[in-house]
């Protein structure tokens, strides 16, 4: 088995917990599953690695003109293999660009990455220019999940990336709800994917334990595994690794949209 996976969203709305705690899931399960860190804020693995930020790739590049592998991929919790992309130069370089250059870069040196069964990248979804659509228009990509929560930026940021990726004819596998607590949150996001033609994979509710585990450097699936929230983590990662009803997602006209969450 082989699976290239995206998660998009907005900024903040929980892509970088939620994509350590399903790739911690996966790895409880003996898959050798390996998280890619698009953002440039390069803290989707810190939660693996015992709050460590690692070098990210832009930077190790920028500094020596090639990475070797041993630089940037890190082997975290539960055998997760972790690598980030890093940042471009504030205000000069293209963050879209550098994702092109360090993945390329990545994959002449990485040996975890030819071995991943899984390879989940976690990319913002915030600015949907074709720099972020990288990992899908070279191919690294072959489905996407998309994370919201019932409240309209969220939505607004997940539909854009639906948009982008019927532009570039690529599956959408489901979305998943991660709580905000908004008024008649569930419903709104089951409309949503309903309205996609896609399946909600998961509903996240919001949980201290997320954020107390994440302050002591540990994922979900570390830090409590017996708590409700790792079993909600640890069915998600089944319900991606068996997902069958993926589809190119048809976006709402921006109407419709703003109706759902009236
Ligand atoms: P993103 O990667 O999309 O920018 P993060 O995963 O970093 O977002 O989440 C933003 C913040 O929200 C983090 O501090 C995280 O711990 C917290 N968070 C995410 N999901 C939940 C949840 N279900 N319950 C409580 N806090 C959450
Ligand atoms: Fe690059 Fe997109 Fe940022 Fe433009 S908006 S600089 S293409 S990442
Ligand atoms: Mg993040």
């Amino acid at each position: 088995m082989k699976k290239h996976l995206a998660i998009y969203g907005k900024g903040g709305i929980g892509k970088s917990s939620t994509a350590s705690n399903v790739a911690a899931a996966m790895g409880e399960k003996g898959i050798k599953v390996m998280l890619i860190g698009c953002d440039p804020k390069s803290d989707s693995s810190i939660t693996l690695l015992g709050g460590r930020r690692i070098p990210t790739i832009m930077d190790t590049l920028r500094k020596k003109g090639k990475i070797e592998e041993s630089e940037v991929v890190f082997e975290g919790f539960n055998g997760v293999v972790c690598a980030e992309v890093g940042g471009p130069e504030p205000g000069v370089g293209c963050a879209g660009r550098g994702i092109i250059v360090a993945v390329q870069a990545l994959q002449k040196v990485s040996r975890a990455m030819k071995a991943s069964d899984v390879i989940i990248y976690d990319v913002p979804g915030d600015i949907v220019c074709g720099g972020f659509a990288v990992p899908i228009t070279k191919g690294m990509v072959r489905e996407a999940y998309i994370i919201t929560s019932g409240e309209y930026m969220p939505l607004y940021a997940a539909n854009n990336i639906c948009r982008g990726l019927k532009t570039l004819n690529t599956p959408l596998s489901g979305v998943i709800c991660n709580e905000r607590e908004a008024e008649r949150e569930r419903e709104i996001v089951e409309r949503f994917a309903s309205a996609l033609g896609v399946p909600m994979l998961a509903y996240i509710p919001r949980d201290k334990v997320v954020q107390e585990c994440e302050r002591a450097g540990k994922s979900v699936i570390e830090g409590s595994p017996r708590s409700a929230m790792a079993d909600i983590y640890r069915r998600l990662a089944m319900r991606m690794l068996t997902e069958k009803d993926k589809k190119v997602p048809e976006a709402l006209e921006d109407e419709d949209l703003r109706k759902l969450t009236q």
